[in-house]
């Protein structure tokens, strides 16, 4: 775990948020490398959930919304964490983390006592308005209710029949009493939700929340994490969220334990029951459909795939991203610098790739060429393109592979292809 937070800063994928002011707990920046790694993940989830199916439509909804919104949906009430508080030096603690609070009591030399366990609410408040007294408002929670109160507006505006489902990818906050594990549990986070519109049916809501649980988890395995690290946890009926019927996670074994970083639920007609939403068939019948929903966290899943992705042997760090997710998917380089003829050739092999095959390519010319692929291993791109003297001659140039280090030699005019196929 240290050594891919100290990578993620080294060879900037991610910053504690306002570090030069001395962090802030549980805010997080991604930098040059890492929103790059964090678009991919986005794009891939966008590009199959949405545009690869046609009974899914996406949105965008607002941050802020009506309070309105909260309160029919049960979040001020429900969305809270038991909590108790240290009466020697009033920090406080979630109740639940047994661990946390023995490690918190050797600091008092294990004279410890707590307070009763609060329900202490997680949305975070936000004041709006230009005259006294200000109007309360909420940063979302979760961003799924703007999915719930578009609803109409989706079906009025375009062309879904159920079942459809309303993919949606945004910021949401908490204020959680414990941030840690790095980015896994912050104040400010982004999720990637699909809302599935189904039928009122036991049987058939079953089905499609099973559909959705295995659909999730081969997504994963298809971006490369490591299948053995990864498992499906039931919620427990007693310790489900306040609107789920059936919930189940999918959690990755990360240094500090399995940890969820997906969930997926049935919410019933839960919400737009709250919402007092219908569906009108078009025989007339009319009906609160019920939910299937697959919430992931994005920065989690950032977290996972680079922690699955890290290795490291007597040789080098490697960064075994999968080409679709990493930040460059080629690096290409002069033998050497101070030759012209090369640096010319090689710059035209890399604006070609980038400008015109539009791939997000690297360019180096630094230092040896060891140095240059230890560089790139360690941030996961997965090829190297090197421009050497037998490329004047006969057009053809090495292609080194990241994960086996092996290098072969192909034509400059099969190079497309040859990226393009193994990006597909
Ligand atoms: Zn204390």
């Amino acid at each position: 775990m240290e050594k891919v937070v100290s990578l993620c800063k080294r060879r900037g994928f991610i910053f504690q948020g306002s570090e030069i002011y001395g962090g802030y707990a549980g805010f997080w920046d991604y930098g040059p490398l890492g929103v790059e790694l964090k678009n991919n993940i986005k794009k891939q989830w966008w590009k199959d959930m949405v545009y690869k199916r046609d009974d899914i439509v996406g949105l965008d909804a607002a941050i802020i919304m009506n309070p309105k919104v909260w309160e029919a949906s049960g979040h001020l009430k429900a969305f809270t964490d038991p909590l108790v508080e240290c009466k020697i030096c009033h920090k406080r603690f979630k109740a639940e983390d047994e661990e946390v609070l023995k490690a918190h009591g050797s600091e008092h030399d294990g004279k410890i006592a707590w307070t009763e366990t609060k329900t202490f609410n997680l949305m975070t408040e936000v004041m709006l308005g230009v005259v006294e007294p200000k109007e309360k408002a909420y940063l979302r929670g979760e961003i799924t209710q703007g999915v719930f109160v578009n609803f109409r507006n989706v079906v009025d505006s375009t062309r879904v029949k159920i079942p459809f489902g309303i993919a949606q990818i945004g910021k949401a906050f908490r204020n959680e009493i414990t941030p840690g594990n790095f980015t896994f549990r912050s104040r400010e986070f982004e999720q990637m939700e699909l809302e599935y519109f189904v039928e009122p049916d036991e049987a058939g809501s079953k089905k499609t929340f099973d559909f959705w649980k295995e659909e999730r988890m081969k997504w994963y395995v298809s971006l490369g994490i490591n299948k053995e690290k990864l498992r499906f946890r039931e919620h427990e009926p007693e310790k489900r969220a306040h609107y789920a019927r059936l919930a189940e996670d999918i959690e990755y074994n990360a240094p500090f334990g399995w940890s969820e970083f997906e969930g997926i639920h049935h919410r019933g007609d839960y919400d737009l029951g709250k919402h007092k939403l219908t569906y009108k068939e078009e025989g007339g019948k009319e009906y609160t459909p019920w939910v299937i929903e697959t919430s992931g966290g994005v920065d989690r899943a950032t977290l996972f795939f680079l922690l699955d992705a890290y290795h490291e042997d007597e040789k080098r760090v490697v960064l075994k991203l999968s080409p679709k997710i990493a930040p460059f998917k080629v690096a290409v380089f002069p033998l050497l610098s101070n030759k012209d003829e090369l640096v010319k050739k090689a710059k035209d092999i890399y604006k070609h790739l980038r400008d015109e095959v539009e791939i997000v390519a690297a360019w180096d010319d630094r230092g040896n060429i060891g140095k240059r692929y230890f560089a790139q291993d360690e941030i996961g791109t997965p090829w190297c393109v090197t421009v050497d003297f037998q490329t004047l001659e006969d057009d053809t140039v090495t292609i080194r592979d990241r994960d086996t280090a092996k290098q072969e030699r192909i034509k400059v005019d099969k190079l497309d292809e040859y990226l393009q196929n193994r990006l597909r």
